[in-house]
């Protein structure tokens, strides 16, 4: 066995193993005893016919009526069980199947939503199509390892009843060897049962092992064809007020050549491994009866004889071909447990930074809000702003200002505690923290949940407040249709959108809020209005606000201005970082004194 494989198998285990150490390791071991017991009783049937044949064609040959139709009955007897078991034994592996997906996903989803995991693997770009992953390949994944397992298990159990079956009814070979006499081989049969399939295997492994990488890719492009596909659902208007559909569809043919050549490349060396694997199982047909035929012929055996051997020798040979005639699976469950693993390895690894202790030291006071010399970095270490400093108390609001992609937005995200990247301090008061994005998020469903996402506690509010808060924003027009269900998303403009977030602020009521370009699709006037509803409200929120227009000033008491500059390749104004990086740098505090 090689590397690739051993390794496949010691990763398979690994995936495979928390379920059936789970709460539902009693029914998970339960169903695969009995779909193993299923699958050896066929192989028991299977001995029994082998025997049947023995019987049924001597009959047959001796012109024996009466035996010929007992035997007949005793074949369907055989043949009723055979498909009973075979029925059972599906229904059942595919009931653990979809059991053991169900577990698996859940995990799956758990892990992938902790500690934002989803979040911190977009960030640093590690894992092709996570979602891909949790749908189709855990799918697969459970779908071969239980196909592969108990028909190696059947596999192994029907090579050794026929094994035996065989070296009972082979005689030996005496095979000349010129000048060193003659070799008697006993139960010559065997061995040249062996041998077929032994070279078989190897050959079909041979053929066969560029599929695995092949398969790994086939799904890699396969999702990121269909991921792009999806944006351009989410994306629809403005694509189409662009008229960018030409781009769009030279992007998906450019995703789907991909597609296509790779399954080029499969195509044709699945057609190899098909030459190879048709001929071989045609050859198996009338392989053992030309083997046997000597002894038929020199009257050692009769005709039920020779086809209960020919029975035998293809029962072993094609136990001993379970790797050739699984290959393709094989190959392709190689591949999955490689992109799981991969998966699995990168979730751990964020969640075990997650568990590290913090360089962006977080502290609790009674309220508002002081940050400290925060240093922050891009993921690849990159330097992008130093030495933040700036303090609000209990009311007041905070305005950073700035440049695009000066790091403003990150500053927000390093507070919100999903920015790992930098040093420094941060104190936040006690209270709900709310964070507004420039794009708000509107789950699917009705507009009343939308408003009250991801808040759990509010479920109880009652409709006239929800409609309250509407009216207070100035969305007075979308009252009526609280409960309807639609894309909100698609319909709602962008502005109204951002009008629909303040609505949420003062359901929740926080603390605490962060507003990043929150109003940055908004008339001056509205911009206005909520800003001065937000600093009136009675709760007295501790706003830092983040944005680039000038008329946000005005609603804040403070402001912190970055600017990004250039820096020359000498290394420029003493600061300790690589040439020719752009850094932000806190310059100047306007208004009064923020600390
Ligand atoms: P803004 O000041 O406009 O809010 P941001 O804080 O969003 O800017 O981004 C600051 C800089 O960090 C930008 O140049 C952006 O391209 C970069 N950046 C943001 N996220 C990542 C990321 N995951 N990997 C690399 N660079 C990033």
């Amino acid at each position: 066995m090689d590397r690739a494989k051993r390794n496949a198998i010691r990763d398979a285990w690994r995936l495979a193993k928390p379920y059936w150490m789970s709460e539902e390791k009693w029914s998970a071991r339960g169903l695969l005893l009995a779909v193993a017991a299923l699958n050896l009783g066929n192989v028991y049937v299977s001995v029994r016919i082998n025997e049947w044949n023995n019987a049924f064609y001597n009959a047959l040959q001796k012109s024996d009526s009466d035996e010929f139709f007992r035997q007949l009955g005793v074949f369907c007897v055989l043949a009723a069980l055979y498909i009973i078991m075979a029925v059972y034994a599906l229904y059942l592996s595919q009931m653990l199947q979809i059991r053991w997906r169900r577990w698996l996903t859940r995990q799956y989803l758990g892990a992938w939503l902790t500690d934002r995991a989803y979040y911190q693997l977009e960030l640093t770009n590690a894992t092709d199509n996570p979602d891909q992953r949790i749908c189709e390949d855990l799918n697969q994944f459970t779908s071969y390892v239980l196909t592969l397992s108990l028909g190696l298990l059947t596999s192994l159990v029907s090579l050794i009843s026929f094994f035996v079956i065989l070296w009972g009814l082979s005689g030996p070979a005496a095979i000349p060897l010129g000048a060193w006499g003659t070799l008697h081989l006993p139960a010559y049969l065997v061995w040249a049962a062996l041998l077929y399939a032994g070279v078989g295997t190897w050959l079909t492994i041979k053929i066969g092992r560029p599929l695995v990488p092949l398969n790994f890719f086939q799904q890699r492009f396969e999702a990121d064809f269909r991921f792009s596909l999806v944006r351009l659902r989410e994306n629809a208007e403005s694509i189409a007020l662009y008229r960018g559909e030409a781009i769009e569809l030279g992007l998906f043919r450019e995703r789907f050549r991909s597609v296509f050549e790779n399954f080029w490349q499969i195509m044709k060396r699945q057609k190899r491994l098909a030459w190879f694997t048709s001929g071989y199982s045609q050859i198996a047909l009338i392989f053992p009866v030309v083997v046997v035929a000597p002894r038929y012929f020199a009257k050692q055996i009769g005709l039920g004889g020779l086809m209960q051997v020919v029975s035998a020798f293809t029962s072993v040979q094609s136990s001993l071909s379970f790797v050739i005639t699984s290959y393709t699976n094989i190959a392709a469950w190689q591949a999955v447990t490689e992109r799981l693993s991969s998966f699995r390895e990168r979730l751990s690894v964020v969640h075990k930074s997650a568990r590290e202790p913090r360089k962006i030291v977080t502290g609790q006071a009674e309220a508002g809000i002081a940050i400290n010399g925060l240093d922050l970095d891009l993921p690849d270490g990159t330097p992008l702003l130093r030495g933040v400093t700036f303090a609000a108390e209990q009311g007041d609001a905070v305005l950073i200002a700035g440049p695009s992609g000066a790091g403003k937005s990150t500053i927000l995200r390093a507070i919100a505690g999903i920015w790992p990247y930098g040093r420094g301090e941060i104190t936040l008061g006690k209270g709900t923290m709310l964070f507004v994005p420039q794009q708000t998020y509107l789950p699917l469903g009705t507009l009343a949940a939308a408003l009250l996402y991801p808040g759990g506690d509010n479920k109880n509010l009652p409709a006239t407040k929800l409609a309250t808060v509407l009216t207070h924003v100035g969305l007075a027009s979308l009252v009526n249709e609280l409960y309807a269900r639609q894309e909100w998303s698609q319909r709602l403009s962008p502005g109204e959108q951002q009008r629909f977030a303040f609505a949420r602020i003062f359901l929740m009521q926080p603390s605490l809020l962060f507003l990043d370009e929150a109003t940055s699709a908004l008339d001056e006037r509205s911009e206005a209005q909520l800003y001065g509803l937000l600093r009136a409200a009675s709760w007295r929120p501790t706003i830092v606000s983040v944005g680039h227009r000038s008329t946000l000033r005005s609603f804040h008491d403070h402001v912190l201005e970055i600017t990004a500059f250039v820096e020359d390749s000498n290394g420029g104004e003493g600061l300790a970082l690589p040439p020719l990086v752009r850094v932000g740098e806190v310059i100047c505090h306007v208004g009064p004194d923020p600390v």
